[in-house]
């Protein structure tokens, strides 16, 4: 499988629960290298553009809301088959469905609040890398 990249957010709730360190640490063991970070209290315009796709869906205010409500950790990663990698990593947008040791399992609330974001297709890491990281690409 081919080195890529995907972007990676530990969302406001796992910040909240001082697990920055905890989720890093799960990324670094599943064979992801971070190649940026940067700690961030995201606008309720950056996390619009940032989850586009899902206007229109019931749950976007409350994820809007839930994003901006305290600050988030953003990382490119980078790695063979980063891309699934990091989903598996994370586990299931549930945690009440997702494996056990999953960062989503260990730090996910439910399934709004559910520690981390990660890209879920090649075409999704470009524009998610270049929305928070543009001078990488
Ligand atoms: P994933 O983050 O696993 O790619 P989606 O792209 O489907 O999941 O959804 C984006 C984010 O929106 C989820 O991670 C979660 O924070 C939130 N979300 C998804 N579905 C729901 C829902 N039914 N109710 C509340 N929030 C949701
Ligand atoms: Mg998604």
């Amino acid at each position: 499988m081919a080195i890529e990249r995907t972007l990676s957010i530990i969302k406001p709730d796992a910040v909240e629960k001082n697990k920055i360190g905890a989720i890093t640490a799960l990324i670094e063991q599943a064979g992801l290298e971070v190649k940026a970070m940067r700690m961030t209290h995201l606008s309720k315009a950056q996390a619009e553009g940032f989850y586009a796709e899902h206007k229109g869906r019931g749950f976007f205010d409350e994820l809007v809301e839930f994003m901006t409500r305290s600050p988030v950790v953003l990382m490119c990663l980078e790695g063979e088959g980063a891309i699934s990698k990091y989903r598996a990593t994370m586990g299931a947008t549930d945690p009440a469905k997702a494996e056990e040791g999953t960062i989503r399992k260990a730090f996910g609330s439910n399934i709004g609040e559910n520690a981390c974001h990660g890209s879920d297709s090649p075409e999704s890491a470009a524009r998610e890398v270049s929305y928070f990281f543009p001078e990488i690409r």
